[in-house]
């Protein structure tokens, strides 16, 4: 089957020939129907061969969705033909964060040599995947695959950051965006149909900033030294009461640090290397800064309850998995509107 695969730190991904996996026990193969394209993977492309965390050859993709074509001993919560999408923070479904859904944070991960698909396991970029237990598998239904896989990050990632700040996010409060990407573009969905505050987003680009404008945002400013000023200016002085950094770079934590009001909530997300001091005088009275990690299980299935309602559509280009490496020059050149979407056999 085609893959697509980092295989040399510091190299390109390249599309490969590699067998067909075959399901162990416990474990569900995938024909897959779509990969999402995630900046992360730009991010880990780029480490240090001393940094990365897994051998490579690694397949790529951590958004997945396929239907069930075989089944491994003792499976049999799933049936073949079933539509799914992957749940990718894989944990060891036993430990106290796992008891509670949180895999994403699973005590046991490193310990056991547990990783996501596409992040150390193989990944969704093929024709086919294996999935290591049905308990990662949430149903698709008559959804589209290829509109609805990056919610499996893209979706689950804003949810989860914004879930934890609906109290502050009440009527007439403000919540900024920083980053109209593929999970932004996202967020700003998510924000409006679960919040009543108003939505301010910020970009580099123009484009995106439209597209911002399109999926709900209120207001949308360029990210620049003067941004700081204009939340301030939009929100009465009183500032933010959530910022959501999907870029996480320096400059942008920066406007977040600088936007946020009192007791108000500073969400890292994008692994940019930018971080908020925390101190007094430092931020706004009780301002509460975190950086979290995708999301739970049972926040994916909310995400795609969502979905259902027709609360949140992705915008997507699609590409081959032929096409996969030029769907991530595109990506790293910032030209993807919304999410690059591999969509194997097209
Ligand atoms: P993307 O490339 O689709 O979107 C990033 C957006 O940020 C782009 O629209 C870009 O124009 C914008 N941007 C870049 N610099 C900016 C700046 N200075 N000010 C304002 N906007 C700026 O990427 P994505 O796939 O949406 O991922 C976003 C970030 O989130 C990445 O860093 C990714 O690695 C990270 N991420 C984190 C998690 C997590 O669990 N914490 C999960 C998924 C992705
Ligand atoms: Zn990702
Ligand atoms: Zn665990």
């Amino acid at each position: 089957m085609k893959a697509v695969q980092y295989r040399e730190v510091g190299t390109a991904p390249e599309v490969v020939e590699i067998p067909v996996p075959r399901p162990g026990p416990g474990e569900v193969l995938l024909k897959v129907t779509a990969a999402g394209v995630c900046h992360s993977d730009i991010a880990v492309m780029s480490w240090p061969a001393e940094q990365v965390p897994f051998p490579l050859p690694l397949t790529l993709g951590h958004e997945g969705a396929g239907v069930v074509v075989a089944v491994g001993e003792g499976v049999d919560t799933v049936r073949l033909g079933d539509a799914v999408v992957v749940y990718g923070p894989w944990g060891c479904g036993a430990c106290v964060k796992c008891a509670q859904g949180k895999e994403n944070y699973c005590l046991r991960a490193e310990e056991l040599n547990i990783r996501p698909p596409g992040l150390g396991a193989p990944g969704a970029m093929a024709e086919y995947m294996i999935v290591d237990d049905p308990r990662h598998l949430i149903p698709l239904g008559d959804l589209d695959p290829v509109r609805n896989v990056p919610l499996t990050d893209a979706g689950l990632t804003p949810y989860h950051a914004i879930k934890r700040s609906l109290p502050k996010l009440v009527p007439g409060s403000t919540a900024v965006v920083i980053g109209a990407g593929g999970l932004g573009h996202v967020g700003i969905q998510l924000l409006r149909a679960m919040t009543g505050a108003r939505v301010i987003a910020l970009d580099v680009s123009e484009e995106k900033l439209a597209l911002a404008r399109e999926v709900g945002a209120h207001e949308t400013l360029i990210s620049d030294d003067k941004a700081v000023e204009r939340i301030r200016e939009l929100t009465g002085g009183r500032g933010a009461d959530a910022v959501f950094d999907f870029a996480g770079v320096p400059p942008t934590t920066a406007i977040a640090q600088q936007c946020a009001g009192v007791e108000s909530d500073v969400t890292i997300v994008g692994i940019g290397g930018g971080s908020v001091e925390v101190g007094f005088g430092t931020t706004a009275y009780e301002t509460v800064v975190t950086a979290p990690y995708w999301g739970s299980r049972s926040e994916l299935i909310e995400v795609y309850d969502l979905a259902r309602d027709g609360d949140v559509t992705v915008h997507v280009e699609t590409y081959s998995l032929d096409e996969a490496p030029k769907a991530y020059e595109r990506l790293h050149a910032n030209q993807v509107r919304g999410r690059a979407v591999i969509v194997p056999g097209s």
